[in-house]
């Protein structure tokens, strides 16, 4: 999952959003109308666009972007120049006039910002005393007003050069002006493509937004300032640079829901094709990496939320198959923890989007002491991708839901081709995985899920849920409650076995609802700690190999070694879906989550 949180005065800010630019010959913006769409997995508490037609118009409103635009009809509004932002609220309550674009005083300039312009207390104090007049809360809406103030002594796009100069924090932005057919952006910290199609082009947070029209894709760099007039310029520190297109590997049908009505039982549903891709990883890559893995003195594992729980798990699965041992890490705890790295230290960064700002900061921190760092990602031209000396992609396609399913397994199912490649078995690990494409499959299947849905009946009103591993199911036992939680909101906690004894069993009343993960490593410990449960009255559901008297529901999932995080994760991803169905709550837009994360 990625979200962008920042730490200011000690208070925790989340930020996240969706914006789109589109200037061309086509209509602008019915593009921009469907390109916010799939986008709104960004943020989704207000939306609005801005277009010129004749004179600069602005339409937004609060609420998902369905709802605004059924109350605000922009069909008619004929421009080839539009911009828009799904917001996801950061300073400024969630109201029609903060939600984004936002005007200067003279309704000529339009803005949509993601981030946090952090000294925009001072600035906007600053253009008061100067006579600009503020229609919202937003830190935002003083980038349209140092235009207009920069714009009294230059053109467009050098005052938004200068507007620029002056911003400090956060910010991917895009801007139009009402007299001038031009379309500027800026990315630092946040992220911004650009869109190369036949008709014109596209500026956007995301791909999925304009993989309809084109395949063709610019990842822009932080420091990135972008002019699109007649054609596209980007500079970067003042000085014009080129930058390469790229194409997306994945096609505009991976990017919607098709069949499905979400894209988290989507995603679920693609995990075999997924892991299909990680086998077909490019050796040489493996192979390499597992060079750097052997020259190195002191490896570490970082990543925040379902990607460290891949990086925990990887930490199992390389002392099992390898006799390795890797250090793990929070990414966001790993600046903290970086005083006996030297040069000679190896840190393998996991992160699905590339963009988690925690886990930026944490490789930022290993380069500063001179180590070498490899990551695992699943979208190209990401910063993460950018900023590593090596990386390995997971092609796993688009991961739209906020919830990581399909992008966990893919990158366990890497994980496990490195350890067994660190000791020459990397055919080995693909015969293994391919054994457990059909298995995966099945489990995804109507048929496991039509099964699932009979405990998600049993667990819905559940205030609790405690669920238990041991060796590798440990990690996968953390990833299980964080699914549950995350979509649910039932609370869930996830430990390993050992642990009950030492606390968690306090907790343990009649009926609570306990999920124990089991494999032929840890039958016996596990079994006993099951028992325990069950002694003190938990209601308790076995997921493994085997089903025992102890179990009140039974999940079976075969035996498949230190593949096994792999295959059992899959029913809980399916738990987890359909306990948010039977609440009520929809499963790719989890309340105060967003798909983007910076941590600090
Ligand atoms: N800070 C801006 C606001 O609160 C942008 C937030 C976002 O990225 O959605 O409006």
């Amino acid at each position: 999952m990625l979200t962008i949180l920042f730490i200011k005065n000690s208070e925790v800010i989340i930020t996240m959003c969706g914006i789109i630019g589109y200037i061309g010959t086509k209509n602008a913006v019915s593009l921009v109308l469907s390109g916010l769409k799939k986008l709104e997995y960004r943020g989704y508490d207000s939306a609005g666009i801005a277009t010129i037609s004749n004179k600069l118009v602005v339409k937004k409103d609060v609420g998902k972007i369905d709802e605004v635009f059924s109350k605000i009809d922009v069909s008619n509004i004929k421009s080839n120049i539009a911009i828009g932002h799904t917001r996801w609220a950061t300073h400024g309550k969630v109201t029609k006039e903060n939600a984004h674009p936002h005007t200067d005083c003279k309704n000529e300039i339009a803005i949509v910002h993601n981030g946090i312009i952090e000294n925009f207390k001072e600035l906007k104090e600053e253009l008061i005393k100067k006579g600009h007049v503020f229609k919202s809360e937003t830190d935002s809406e003083v980038i349209a007003h140092l235009i207009e103030e920069e714009m009294k002594n230059k053109d467009f796009v050098n005052a938004f050069f200068e507007c620029l100069k002056k911003l400090k924090g956060s910010y991917a932005i895009v801007a139009i002006y009402e007299k001038e057919k031009k379309m500027v952006a800026a990315r630092k910290e946040s992220p911004l493509v650009v869109g190369v199609a036949n008709h014109g082009f596209f500026i956007s947070s995301d791909v999925p937004s304009f993989i309809d029209e084109t395949k063709k894709v610019i990842y822009l760099y932080d420091g990135d300032v972008v002019v699109i007039n007649n054609g596209l310029k980007i500079y970067n520190n003042g000085v014009e640079v080129k930058r390469e297109i790229d194409s997306v590997e994945w096609d505009a049908e991976q990017a919607k829901k098709g069949v499905f009505k979400h894209f988290m039982l989507k995603e679920i549903t693609e995990q075999a094709n997924v892991i299909k891709k990680a086998i077909a990883q490019d050796d040489d890559i493996i192979k390499e990496i597992v060079d750097s893995m052997k020259n190195a003195e002191g490896i570490y594992f970082v990543g925040c939320g379902t990607a460290y729980h891949a990086c925990l798990e990887g930490s199992y699965i390389f002392s099992k198959v390898a006799k390795l041992h890797v250090n793990v890490c929070y990414a966001h705890e790993f600046p903290n923890y970086v005083h006996f790295l030297t040069p000679k230290s190896l840190v393998i960064a996991i992160s699905q989007s590339g963009e988690t700002a925690d886990t930026l900061t944490a490789i930022r921190a290993a380069k500063e002491k001179g180590a070498k760092v490899i990551s695992i990602v699943n979208v190209a031209g990401s910063t993460l991708v950018r900023e590593s000396h090596k990386v390995l992609l997971q092609h796993a396609g688009p991961e739209i839901c906020v919830l990581s399913t399909k992008s966990y397994t893919s990158q366990l199912a890497i994980l496990v081709l490195l350890a067994y490649a660190f000791v020459d078995k990397l055919d080995e690990a693909k015969s293994k995985l391919k054994e457990l494409i059909r298995y995966i499959y099945y489990l995804t299947s109507k048929n496991t899920q039509d099964y699932i849905k009979k405990l998600a009946e049993i667990l819905k009103d559940s205030k609790d849920i405690y669920i238990l591993g041991r060796g590798l199911q440990y990690p996968t036992a953390l990833e299980a409650a964080l699914k549950i939680k995350e979509v649910s909101y039932i609370h869930a906690e996830g430990f390993a076995g050992g642990e009950l004894k030492h606390g968690n069993i306090a907790l343990i009343e009649k009926g609570t609802p306990c999920i124990v993960f089991t494999s032929k490593d840890t039958e016996s410990d596990i079994i006993s700690n099951a028992q325990e449960l069950k002694s003190r009255g938990a209601y308790v559901i076995g997921i493994g190999p085997k089903n025992n008297d102890v179990f009140d529901f039974f999940i079976k999932v075969r035996e498949a070694e230190e593949a096994n995080s792999i295959c059992q994760i899959i029913p809980i991803q399916i738990l987890a879906y359909q306990l948010a169905i039977l609440r009520g709550l929809d499963p790719d837009k989890p309340r105060n989550l967003a798909k983007s994360v910076t941590v600090k």
